[in-house]
């Protein structure tokens, strides 16, 4: 590695020149490729001459990409035409919000990539509303150009009609597939024609001979960009509509604006795979997307005062950051990502963790570049940096400075609603096995794994069958382990509904030492979520201190086990509150054993039911299939919450147990001739209908 390469050297610009992009995609549309060529022309045109690192660049990448790992660091840097742009990895499997949400958490822009023959995916349109939520200005680039049944024009019309969105279309396509030759620049009015003989895509001609026979139709498409661009802005509109001459300066201020203000979305084409079209996206990133300076501020709240209060975007204010993604790295441990909103960090000092209430040491700051991590003294506001040291950081988690301490809007991760049962294929990969889960569980918040101490079984558990799919195919292709699974099972609850008391007396007396543990219990139901809560009131000495918290261990491990089916007990407060001991007999573990006799007393007198997660659906149908789905939501013990028209389509909500959610793809696909899709979250518990727990007991 370089003492200092262009990347450090050159990192610290005014925060004007930072665009903060994640590349969305559905699978398979091209992501992948068109980062690569991002980083092949960025690194390029910076290092002029520098054919050494660039190739080695692009030699290193199909490697990486050969052993299925993910091509590029959860983030990036690189540099065009003097900005500098980093780059976040969007996950690529949409699936689990989790993954999605932390990543367009902390993007202040994104690009989405469509395959230009499949036109708007379901995992687009997922990722899309989810970027709507987030309020994340994007550009377009319809790939895959070159494709057999490209369409440039469909692909853009989906956009408008299936995403809802706005697209200014920049270009007009010049050729399609096989002939796919570049695009004309609708705004400069110049056709950029790449050279086929060049297999980098480095080499391009740009021209203002329109090609004769799309002449006409350029003409009408930059007309109607124009008109687009003009509607969103008062003074140009009057422009427009008297007929003055607008300047190419003034179209291109009012589309930033508007891309910033969600109201325009640019859309370009090319194909990444034949390195057509790409270093328009790149301009584009530059001229449209907004930098952190266009943001300003961001708004978090005192963890003291409980106030709002919000940080300027500047290095001049105190620091706060969020991280946003642990990695654990073969070479230098655990990677803390995190996006520095405020103020700066030096490499050696502490931060103050506010969500964990910890102090962190940073020991070292890296900066990711592409295969090349690189150490740096300082970071600044605006920075996506990766930190090397802290111990107790997790995903979500505010750093700031200690001596102004805020919480930044918080990426709230559900508990798991789905488990399965997982062993390795041959026992002798038993110890690999837990290693492999663990540093899953490490980087994905929303993915636990357990053992159960009775069958000896590992348990992982997560949000969704895709989800648990998806760890297990990363399990198999990534670390090459080899694993048997079980069907998935929905994470029910047991709890109770009212109070009861209990009464736990262990006693044995079988010749020498005996054992002597007695305690009498009160328990009494919490809200939905409040988990467990352990209260001692013991007066005088009926059960000395030291024998109480075996007993709250006891209750622990038999709400663990559950009383009315097996599943854990919760959102449930227990009170000890008399008991009894034997000055020689009494022991932690007859006073365990009799907290666990306790519990399960006082249990059963207590209204033992079950709770199960129940789904946060969405459904998006054209109208005519509206009514089936709907009938089958009910069937579902489905409860309808709404339906909202758009442009094309209904979108139904929904909460539906996730017990019988099983499946759904499959049913929605069918129901409505594929043309459907949905979306799926857990939202919270309820309790089961009596008559399903009764036929679970039985079973
Ligand atoms: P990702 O899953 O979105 O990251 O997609 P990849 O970049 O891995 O691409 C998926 C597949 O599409 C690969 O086989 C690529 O070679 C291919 N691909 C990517 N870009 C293009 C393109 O512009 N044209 C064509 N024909 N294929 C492409």
């Amino acid at each position: 590695m370089p003492q200092q390469s262009v990347v450090t050297k050159n990192r610290v610009v005014p925060l004007e020149k930072i665009r903060n992009v994640g590349i969305i995609a559905h699978i398979d549309s091209g992501k992948t490729t068109t980062t690569e060529r991002i980083l092949f022309y960025t690194g390029r045109t910076y290092k002029i001459g520098d054919i050494d690192e660039g190739t080695t660049q692009m030699d290193w990448m199909p490697q990486e990409r050969e052993r299925g790992i993910t091509i590029v660091a959860a983030a990036t840097t690189t540099f065009w035409k003097g900005m500098r742009i980093n780059i976040i990895d969007t996950p690529g499997h949409v699936d689990f919000t989790a993954e999605v949400e932390r990543s367009l958490r902390i993007l202040d822009g994104g690009v989405v990539v469509f395959d230009a023959e499949e036109g708007v995916q379901s995992q687009s349109e997922t990722v899309w509303r989810q970027a709507d939520k987030y309020k994340v200005p994007r550009i377009c680039f319809i790939n895959k150009m070159d494709k057999l049944g490209a369409n440039f024009d469909a692909t853009v019309k989906e956009i408008e009609e299936r995403l809802g969105a706005k697209p200014a279309v920049m270009v007009y396509p010049i050729g399609k597939e096989q002939e796919f030759k570049g695009a004309v620049d609708l705004l400069e009015m110049k056709a950029l024609i790449w050279d086929d003989k060049d297999s980098q895509g480095t080499k391009y001609t740009i021209t203002e001979k329109i090609p004769a026979d799309i002449k006409e139709k350029v003409i009408q498409a930059r007309a109607k960009l124009i008109e687009k661009i003009a509607e969103t802005d008062d003074s140009l509109l009057n422009k427009y509509l008297n007929n003055e001459e607008i300047s190419v300066a003034e179209l291109k201020k009012t589309l930033r604006k508007a891309v910033i203000d969600y109201k325009l979305i640019p859309v370009y084409a090319g194909t990444s795979l034949r390195n057509k079209g790409v270093q328009p996206v790149l301009d584009a990133i530059v001229d449209y997307l907004p930098s952190p300076a266009d943001l300003k501020e961001i708004k978090a709240v005192n963890p003291k005062t409980g106030k709002e209060e919000s940080r300027k975007l500047i290095n001049e204010e105190k620091f706060s950051a969020l991280a946003f993604k642990i990695q654990l790295d073969p070479h230098v441990g655990k990677l803390t990502y995190t996006r520095i909103y405020s103020g700066t960090l030096e490499s050696g000092s502490y931060v103050y963790n506010v969500t964990r209430n910890k102090k962190e040491r940073v020991s070292r700051v890296l900066i990711m570049h592409a295969n090349q991590r690189e150490e740096i003294d300082k970071a600044y506001a605006g920075e996506i940096v990766a930190l090397v040291g802290p111990k107790d950081s997790k995903t979500g988690d505010t750093l700031a400075d200690p001596e102004g301490p805020i919480i930044l809007e918080r990426i709230t991760f559900p508990d798991p609603v789905i488990s399965l049962a997982i062993e390795p294929k041959t026992k002798a990969d038993q110890e690999k096995l837990s290693y492999t889960l663990q540093r899953l569980a490490e980087e994905d918040p929303t993915f636990r794994v357990k053992i159960n101490h009775e069958t000896g079984q590992t348990i992982m558990s997560g949000m969704g069958e895709l989800h648990l799919e998806i760890l297990v195919d990363r399990m198999r292709r990534e670390m090459g382990m080899q694993v048997n699974t079980g069907k998935p099972q929905v994470a029910y609850k047991e709890t109770i509904t009212r109070l009861a008391e209990g009464e736990g007396k262990y006693i044995k007396q079988t010749g020498g030492h005996g054992q002597y543990g007695h305690c009498l219990i009160k328990i009494e139901p919490l809200s939905r979520g409040s988990g467990f809560k352990f209260i001692n009131k013991i007066k005088g000495a009926s059960i000395p201190s030291e024998f109480i918290p075996p007993v709250e261990k006891g209750i622990i491990e038999a709400m663990e086990k559950g009383i009315l089916v097996g599943y854990p007990m919760t959102d449930l407060q227990a009170a000890l509150y008399d008991g009894s001991y034997h000055d020689v007999d009494s022991s932690d573990i007859a006073f365990k054993i009799a907290g666990s006799m306790a519990l399960q007393d006082a249990a059963k007198k207590a209204g033992l039911s079950l709770i199960e997660p129940i789904m946060k659906l969405e459904v998006t149908v054209p109208e005519n299939f509206m009514g089936v789905v709907i009938g089958d939501i009910s069937a579902k013990r489905g409860k309808i919450l709404g339906t909202e028209k758009r442009s094309r389509a209904v979108v139904i909500k929904a909460y539906v147990p996730l017990a019988d959610m099983s499946g759904y793809a499959t049913v929605i696909r069918s129901l409505t001739e594929g043309r459907g899709f949905f979306y799926m979250e857990p939202s919270h518990y309820e309790e089961v209908p009596r008559n399903i727990i009764q036929s679970m007991i039985s079973k």
